[in-house]
Order: structure tokens, then sequence, then C-alpha cells
């Protein structure tokens, strides 16, 4: 028998099992939480499946807002974006899962809340880009990145929730 001879059944719980947990950072921007819009967006979430590791409300400073949307700093709108993002409280997220970083983008949608297809949270809930409720990573390295600007190690909370054997086979 040769070496290299695979096994020919598709087996998609162990190719499920061995795709890789991802973690992505969410925020519910200062409007979403003016708006009241705090339950409905952290429910869509949590309904899909994915796993919360981490929650607070905070009132973000400049330099932190500076630092997470730094590649923007040279656009002509950084200035009202940083303004934007510390304008008020803010409620920070760390999310599980397998493929959670795209995921968590699509549930979110595109930028321009008018471009954003119904069923997504901007697509729903907002009008303009400048206003539009909710950050999600856009990399699995960004993920971890953002993770660790916005939390202590001692806010992101390891566990197991009691629906992870009915979520996943
Ligand atoms: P996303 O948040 O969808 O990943 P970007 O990384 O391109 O989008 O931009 C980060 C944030 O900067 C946007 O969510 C939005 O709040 C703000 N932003 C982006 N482009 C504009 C713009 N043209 N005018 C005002 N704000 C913008």
């Amino acid at each position: 028998k040769r070496v290299h001879s695979k096994p020919r059944i598709f087996l998609p719980h162990l190719v499920a099992s061995l795709e890789q947990v991802d973690v992505t950072y969410i925020m519910i921007k200062p409007d979403g939480v003016q708006r009241g819009l705090v339950g409905e967006i952290i429910s869509r979430f949590e309904k899909k499946g994915f796993k919360l590791t981490g929650l607070k409300l905070f009132q973000c400073p400049k330099e932190l807002a500076e630092e997470h949307y730094k590649d923007l700093s040279s656009k002509s709108f950084f200035p009202s974006l940083i303004e934007y993002i510390t304008s008020g409280p803010v409620v920070c997220m760390a999310w599980e899962g397998v493929g959670v970083v795209a995921s968590a983008r699509k549930l979110i949608g595109a930028t321009n809340p008018l471009q954003a297809e119904p069923g997504t949270i901007r697509g729903d809930l907002a009008v303009q880009t400048g206003r539009n409720v909710v950050h999600g990573s856009d990399s699995p390295e960004n993920g971890k990145r953002e993770i660790g600007l916005w939390f202590n190690e001692v806010e992101v909370i390891e566990w197991t929730p009691a629906q992870a054997p009915w979520l996943m086979e």
C-alpha cells in the first residue's frame, strides 16, 4: 500500500473541526449606543452562534481611537472619524468562532449603509458612512490586534457555551 494513499470518503465533521477558530473585535459605535441599538446588534452575533468572550461599555480616549484607525490617518475624514468615535460611549466586544472575521463582516454589511444589503446590520439600521453604527475587524490578524488594543487580558474570558455541541457536530 502506498504511503500517500488518502481516504476517499469526505468527512465534513473532521474538516470542520480542523478549520481555524478566529477572534474578531466588534464595536458598537456611539451612534448605535445613542440610538438604543445595543441589544439588537449584540443579538445578531449571539443568534448566529458565535461565542462572546469580551464585553464592555467604554468611553474611548482620543489616543486609542487614533491608534485603532491609524491606517486611515491620511484620509480627509480622519479628524471627524476620531471625533465621532470619542463622542460618547461605545460597546466593545470580542467574539470567537470558526470563520468569525469574514462572517461578522457579512453580518455587518458594506461600509456605506446605503450600499449594504438588507438583512445586514448597516443595511437595516443605518443610512450614512459617517454614522454606520458598528465596527468589525477586517482580518484575523487585525482581530487579534484590536482585541489586544481595546481589552485587558482579564477582560477576555475563556469559556464553553452550553450550546456548543448543538451548534457544531
Ligand atoms: P469598515 O468600517 O467597513 O471596515 P473602513 O475601514 O474603510 O470601513 O473605514 C473605517 C470607518 O471609517 C468606517 O466604518 C466609517 O466609520 C469611517 N469612514 C470610512 N470612509 C468614510 C468616509 N468616506 N466618510 C466618513 N467616514 C468614513
